[in-house]
């Protein structure tokens, strides 16, 4: 007989995106849910990854990583936000962003410690808090602008809060922090003990001039912060799952500790290949945010002949929409029923509420093909 195993996770079923993706392949919809690019990464990245896994070293990376990768990232660090993380101590590679928030808070929660996280939040980072003991608390976004309310994360602070985690470009909403959101997240940590996790996989897609504020770019945060990204989002592999961590030396001391026994160390040649085509075509990254921006406008022209409303879209691959013209469905329904009825698989907002919030938006991802726009948009013009 199985023993009975009591959930560590009891209110968690399979993620959404699983769910929806499942259920686009299952009903042949055109899936615009799970966001990843359906087009193909750029040649000179696979025929370097070709390169090396016919000739280079198959065997154990280093735990932090190749160096020649982790050089590379600290000098795109350096070169985007003018600050130096050293590549032995301060930068590590992870099996994508996933593992890089996950061991952040395994290195840094303790039981009972409270993380306060700002919903709609991405679905991996409360059950990471959670399975380490800590508290999650939650401060909405104001809806509909989505930007955070200052007064309510002060109001939320206490003893216990170990740390903030934030995303910008922000998924789902397509919001990204201003310089004033700094401000703030400065003044509310100064001379505390709260460390700062923040989500930038999105780093490379913010738009209409706005330049990516990472927290490396302000001293008193960096000092205090895991800073993320993810070479799936810069690079169109998200299959591959490799991201990294920078942190400063004191930081990523712990998050090692963490690091070397979750995964020791990532994909070999995939490291030396990204290493490589970083070196090589770094304006590859650069010209990320114009390419996304012009499949944005192309993909909200085309919206405008719907009957969704649409937010603003100021960074990463998603596009939130307003139904409420359409139904007055609750968003999980609505969302299936677009991808089994009407052959668009979308994802619905509530999913990133901890409560189920549900305002009628769903979330469009728009990194596709233009016949994959334009074959999507044939249908939603029909809705
Ligand atoms: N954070 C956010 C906000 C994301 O959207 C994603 C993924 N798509 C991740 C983290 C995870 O990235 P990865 O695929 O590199 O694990
Ligand atoms: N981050 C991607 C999204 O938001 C999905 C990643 C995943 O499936 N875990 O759609």
């Amino acid at each position: 007989m199985t023993p009975e195993l009591q959930s560590r996770l009891p209110h968690i079923g399979t993620t959404i995106f699983t769910v929806m993706s499942q259920l686009a392949n299952e009903h042949q919809a055109i899936n615009l849910s799970q966001g990843f690019p359906d087009f193909a990464p750029p040649a000179g990245l696979i025929e370097r990854m070709v390169h090396h896994i016919s000739h280079s070293n198959q065997q154990y990376a280093p735990m932090a990583g190749a160096p020649v990768l982790r050089e590379a990232i600290a000098e795109k660090v350096d070169r985007l936000y003018g600050r130096h993380y050293h590549p032995d101590t301060e930068v590590t590679v992870t099996a994508g962003a996933t593992q890089a928030l996950t061991t952040a808070i395994t290195a840094c929660v303790r039981p009972g410690d409270e993380v306060i996280v700002f919903a709609p939040v991405y679905d991996s980072y409360m059950p990471a808090i959670e399975l380490n003991g800590g508290k999650v608390v939650t401060s909405n976004l104001q809806f509909p602008s989505y930007k955070p309310n200052w007064e309510e994360v002060r109001s939320l602070l206490t003893s216990r809060t170990r740390m903030i985690i934030l995303n910008t470009p922000h998924n789902p909403t397509g919001t990204v922090w201003s310089v004033e959101d700094m401000q703030q997240l400065s003044a509310l940590v100064k001379d505390s003990n709260i460390l700062l996790l923040a989500d930038e996989v999105y780093e490379h897609m913010s738009f209409d001039g706005a330049p990516h504020l990472s927290l490396a770019r302000y001293p008193d945060l960096a000092e205090r912060a895991f800073v993320v990204s993810s070479f799936g989002k810069t690079y169109h592999v998200t299959g591959w799952k490799i991201a990294y961590c920078v942190a400063p030396a004191e930081l990523m001391k712990e998050f090692r500790k963490s690091h070397q026994f979750i995964t020791f160390c990532i994909h070999h040649p995939s490291q030396l290949a990204l290493a490589d085509f970083m070196r090589h075509e770094p304006e590859f990254a650069d010209a990320l945010s114009a390419f996304y921006q012009a499949k944005r406008d192309g993909f909200r022209a085309a919206m405008k002949e719907t009957q969704f409303e649409l937010f603003p879209c100021a960074g990463t691959y998603f596009q939130l929409a307003s139904y409420a013209r359409i139904s007055e469905e609750q968003d999980q329904d609505f969302a299936r029923r677009m991808t089994t009825e009407h052959g668009v698989a979308v994802i619905p907002v509530s999913a990133f509420y901890p409560e189920g919030d549900d305002h009628k938006v769903v979330r469009f991802c728009f990194a596709k093909n233009q016949t994959t726009i334009d074959a999507a948009l044939e249908r939603l013009l029909k809705i």
